[in-house]
């Protein structure tokens, strides 16, 4: 062996290593990550020259890891590229320390504490965390090339020597210092291997068991993936949730580098959906599992690997802020998930619409946060209608412009069976069906961005088709009053509630005796303004309309008992087709309620005792 060529590695260094101990305390498992990276790396870029250069010592690729607890040593070694002596004195004493006097720098201020507990990697050095001595022994692939010992007890003074390896690669030996002999463990290597190295595509070896998983799925060609792959990979990344709706492979090269699976997943629970989801990785050595910057709010329920090479693996959150490439990949994402659903919804509707339940909300929800979004998937919007079949508001509109008279109808779930729905349906005119709270909001939105557009509830005003415009306005009696005037007065005086307006209509169905209508702009903001709920919730909002059906033969009889010899039991059907529309409307108080079984109770009583 030569004699030892020594050395110090600059200047003003004393103070990096107390600092680089005291920040990185916390943190200290990542020089796992950082050591067993660069031996990935080692390897990664042998792979590459063996396409055009021939070396000895086999493509048997591995990184292992071994430690003695009696000599208390952790040994990382790879057979990648290695080094020479000129390199190891350039990239180890050189750049990998810059790297370290610069972290020392930028960190040394109390200010930047939270900052650096975040993610910080510090490569090479970091090993310094553990260690009171650090060896590397390396042999470079090329040729004659003679392997060299270096070796650091303080991180600033060196000594290399030449060494008896023999065989090409790196290894690295770690004496762990006396904070640090958890290191000395299995069990708590092959986590740390699981947790950061888990997709590294070597095999990596503790104590010679294979402890990474190794494929990279988001990185293979989604051509040669098959869609059990794609499965498993979800099922291994978040075992023990349901299968996930479907899965947008991302693979972009510029204007940045960005691989990687998002998985929408079937949310059973709400809770589920706040959870961090995303994984985020660089060159498959993962980062952070606080992919949130990356990831617009909306899509914060995604699941996967997210994989940008580009991105530091020194990534801290506030770099993540800050920095524009982080906004350029977040509205790719955007329109990646845009482009994936209108894809789905062209090639396979079926499919779509049985997964529309739950995509619904974070759909309606992503078009109103980001106009983009909206853009992309404003085709694939889908509404149920009358008949229960889902439909595209375009398609709607296609279809019942000229007959609904350039109005969208719709009603809530619970209206689908109602007086309303059947007086529109008994015209052949169609409504949509809205479902969830957002929908109110969502329908506002809609109107904004499509003026032609006009959200009608079928409960606010009664269509003009469903009304018999044909119908003579009738006969004038001797007070020069029309029957539709005597039956506003009888109904006004006999349920004579403030706030009620009465209208008589003849309606082309005579099966209804009456319906109550609330104006469009009073709902709407009863149900997005909370504040004025409290006013609901007494049942209805205090102005409403009943529309009594002049055609109604029960309404016609009712008149007649008011006009002739029982105005008691006229006034008391007048008020049972109130009660009637209250209840078809769903808003009827407690109170009403009670009196209007009573009331039914004696209608019954007196219509038997004519028997
Ligand atoms: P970085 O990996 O960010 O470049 P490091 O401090 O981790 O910084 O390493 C500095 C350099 O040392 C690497 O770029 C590489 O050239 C060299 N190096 C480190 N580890 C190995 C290894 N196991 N095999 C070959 N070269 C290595």
């Amino acid at each position: 062996m030569s004699t030892a060529e020594k050395g110090k590695i600059s200047v003003d260094t004393e103070n990096i290593f107390p600092i680089i101990k005291k920040w990185l305390y916390s943190e200290k498992d990542i020089f796992i990550r950082e050591l067993v990276s660069n031996a990935c790396d080692a390897i990664a870029k042998l792979k590459k020259i063996s396409l055009s250069e021939e070396f000895e010592g086999g493509t048997d690729y591995k990184v292992n890891l071994t430690f003695d607890q009696k000599e208390r040593t952790l040994t990382i070694s790879d057979n990648g590229l290695g080094m020479t002596d000129e390199e190891i004195k350039k990239y180890i004493n050189q750049i990998a320390f810059s790297g370290a006097t610069e972290f020392a720098k930028k960190y040394s201020s109390e200010e930047n504490k939270a900052e650096i507990i975040g993610h910080f990697g510090l490569g090479f050095y970091s090993s310094f965390m553990v260690s009171k001595k650090v060896e590397i022994i390396t042999k470079s692939y090329k040729k004659d090339s003679k392997a060299v010992h270096w070796i650091s007890e303080s991180g600033t003074d060196f000594s290399i020597t030449t060494s008896d390896k023999s065989d090409r690669g790196t290894t690295i030996i770690l004496h762990l210092d006396e904070d640090s002999g958890e290191y000395l463990d299995k069990w708590k290597l092959k986590e740390l291997i699981k947790k950061y190295c888990d997709f590294l595509p070597v095999p990596i070896h503790v104590e010679s068991e294979q402890a990474n998983k190794m494929r990279p799925l988001w990185s293979e060609s989604p051509a040669s993936v098959k869609e059990e792959d794609y499965k498993e990979f979800y099922n291994y990344l978040f075992p023990f949730t349901s299968e996930p709706l479907f899965h947008i492979h991302l693979n972009v090269d510029y204007p940045f580098r960005l691989q990687g699976i998002l998985y929408f997943p079937k949310i059973t629970h709400e809770l589920e959906a706040s959870k961090n989801g995303v994984k985020l990785y660089c060159n498959h050595v993962f980062v952070s599992d606080e992919a949130n910057e990356l990831i617009p709010q909306f899509l914060t329920i995604l699941k996967g690997t997210i994989d940008i090479p580009d991105l530091p693996l020194n990534v801290s959150r506030s770099y993540l802020q800050n920095d524009p490439l982080v906004k350029k990949i977040s509205s790719h994402i955007i329109k990646k998930i845009g482009d994936k659903l209108i894809e789905d919804f062209k090639k396979d509707r079926e499919k779509f619409e049985k997964n529309w339940h739950d995509i619904s909300i974070f759909v309606k929800y992503g078009s109103m946060m980001e106009e983009k979004f909206y853009d992309a998937i404003k085709d694939a919007l889908l509404f149920k209608n009358s008949d229960d079949k889902y439909t595209t508001l375009t398609e709607y509109w296609d279809r019942n412009k000229e007959k609904n008279d350039k109005k969208i109808f719709y009603a809530n779930e619970a209206e689908k069976s109602s007086v309303y729905m059947d007086l529109l349906k008994s015209q052949g005119l169609e409504a949509v069906l809205v479902d969830s709270r957002i929908d109110s909001h969502f329908i506002q939105f809609l109107e904004g961005k499509n003026p032609d557009w006009k959200f009608q509830r079928v409960d606010s005003e009664l269509a003009d088709q469903v009304v018999d415009k044909d119908e003579k306005p009738g006969v004038v009696d001797q007070n020069n009053k029309t029957e539709s005037d005597r039956i506003k007065e009888f109904f006004d005086k006999a349920i004579g509630r403030e706030g009620l307006e009465i209208k008589v209509s003849s309606l082309k169905s005579q099966e209804v005796p009456a319906v109550i209508l609330l104006p469009e702009y009073i709902r709407r903001m009863s149900e997005m303004n909370t504040s004025m709920n409290s006013e609901m919730a007494g049942g209805l909002l205090k102005n409403h309309t009943l529309t009594v059906n002049s055609s109604s033969s029960l309404v016609k009889n009712a008149l007649k008992s008011y006009e002739g010899v029982n105005p008691a039991k006229g006034e008391s059907i007048a008020k049972q087709i109130y009660d009637l529309a209250l209840l078809s409307s769903k808003v009827m108080t407690d109170q009403e309620m009670g009196e209007f079984t009573r009331r039914t109770v004696k209608l019954l009583e007196e219509l038997t005792s004519l028997n």
